[in-house]
């Protein structure tokens, strides 16, 4: 592969597009009333979290932050409370993130991989802090060491803006070169936007991915053995 460095989207490019609706959300919403019920137990973060709702009483405050989940209102405090249970399912095992094994192949093998997802940095490292062992599912590995930096957009803007992956560019030097970045996602938009840049993209096809009617438009990888 010629590339010199990857930029990978997450969802429906290197795990399924599945994990955040279908794991981390339902994870989050069993959590919520135990989390709530036992607040006198959990620890001062998790406490400082669920004062800033400002709700004393505990059916509530649960049914607040679950219809704020339901309703896909993007609170804060919501925001950090997600985060910070996330963070316990990861670090104690109960969650593990699903990557493809042709994905953590690609990264292992290229060494120069950033990532680049609307999810925030912090869940991206814990992402790839915790990723399911293909080989022995009650094992998770950690493949931070091998990716060189994390954007979102808060660090670098909207995925839809040709303008992010012009910030990219820059923060990984290969502004002079993007020809030589691949940007690999399951959403056209994000490749335009990153083919006006001017960095090679790839489409990712994966099961469960909304079908993309003008796919002949562009290099599609229904995995990355190809680019190994
Ligand atoms: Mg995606």
């Amino acid at each position: 592969m010629n590339y010199s460095a990857l930029v990978l989207d997450i969802e429906g490019t290197v795990c399924p597009i599945s994990f955040v609706k279908d794991t981390l959300f339902p994870y989050f919403v069993n959590k919520v009333p135990t989390v709530v019920n036992d607040i006198d137990q959990q620890n001062d973060t998790v406490k400082q979290i669920l004062c800033q709702f400002k709700i004393d009483d505990k059916n509530e405050l649960i049914n607040h932050i679950l219809g704020l989940v339901s309703n896909d209102i993007k609170d804060p405090i919501l925001k950090q409370l997600q985060g910070y249970i996330w963070a316990e399912g990861y670090n104690s095992s109960e969650i593990k993130a699903p990557v493809y094994k042709d994905a953590i192949d690609l990264i292992n093998r290229h060494n120069n991989v950033y990532i680049y997802s609307s999810g925030s940095v912090k869940a991206q490292k814990l992402l790839f802090g915790h990723v399911a062992d293909t080989s022995d599912s009650t094992k998770s590995i950690d493949m931070q060491s091998q990716i060189n930096g994390y954007f979102d957009i808060n660090t670098s803007g909207a995925k839809i803006d040709s303008q992010s992956y012009i910030n990219i560019l820059k923060d990984i030097k290969m502004i002079d070169t993007p020809e030589k970045v691949l940007f690999l996602s399951d959403n056209p938009s994000e490749l335009e936007a990153a083919k006006k840049a001017g960095l090679a993209t790839g489409l990712a096809i994966r099961e469960g991915n909304a079908v993309v009617p003008n796919v002949n438009d562009y290099t599609c990888y229904h995995d990355f053995t190809k680019l190994l």
